[in-house]
């Protein structure tokens, strides 16, 4: 197997930033899974699915339309980058990712974008269950009023409402979820590097990483 570097941890956390850069720096390519749950999300709720239901959801991620390509991610070629990264995207991606059935279809999907030179995969099982034997596991971490903070500015940024007890609300809810579901619940895996990036700069945490990555 191609080597393969995991990235997990909550969301704000800065995750996905991370992924890019080391990606960037190594030369490797990135798994995002955080947004294939996304597009599954979107994708049931355009055909009108509950997300409470895992057969047909499952049935959906194994024949999912998905495609990266160019930083965009694509929905039976339509870009809906902008799209699954709404607060609504996320709250259902964390519902259709509780289902055992539907993170069982996803499985080998996740699996094959490891090929030469590398992967870098951002999520919140990439070191648990997706890449065990990934040699280099990264868990990174902040608490949830730093992360929520993060999110204002991010929104705010774009020029979109943004609530900050509400967010700070939103993610406590979505962690308390992913913590609490029976499969795949988040946590760190037992060799992962732990980083809590609350008082790092992005730049830090990067050093920090490629620290490891050097051993
Ligand atoms: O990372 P991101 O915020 O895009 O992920 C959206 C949701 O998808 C998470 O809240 C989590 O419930 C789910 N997810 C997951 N396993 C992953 C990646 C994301 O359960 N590997």
């Amino acid at each position: 197997m191609s080597p393969v570097i995991t990235i997990d941890g909550p969301s704000g956390t800065g995750k996905g930033t991370l992924t890019c850069l080391l990606a960037e720096r190594l030369g490797w390519q990135v798994l995002d899974s955080g947004a294939i749950y996304r597009v599954l999300g979107l994708a049931a709720q355009r055909l009108g699915y509950v997300l409470d239901d895992p057969q047909p959801l499952a049935s959906l991620a194994g024949v999912l339309p998905l495609q990266f390509s160019d930083g965009k991610v694509l929905l039976d070629g339509e870009d809906v980058s902008d799209a699954i990264r709404t607060e609504e995207a996320g709250a259902a991606a964390s519902r259709v990712a509780a289902h055992p059935s539907v993170r069982e279809a996803l499985l080998e999907w996740q699996r094959r974008m490891a090929r030469p030179p590398g992967l870098v995969a951002d999520g919140r099982d990439m070191g648990t269950v997706v890449f065990p034997q990934a040699p280099l596991k990264v868990f990174l971490d902040a608490s949830p009023e730093i992360r929520a903070n993060r999110r204002y500015k991010q929104l705010k940024g774009k020029g979109l409402d943004a609530n900050l007890p509400r967010l700070v609300a939103d993610i406590r809810e979505r962690d308390a979820r992913d913590l609490s579901r029976a499969v795949a619940p988040l946590r760190a895996a037992e060799d992962a590097v732990l980083v809590d990036s609350s008082q790092m700069s992005i730049a830090e945490v990067l050093d920090r990483v490629l620290e490891e990555v050097r051993r």
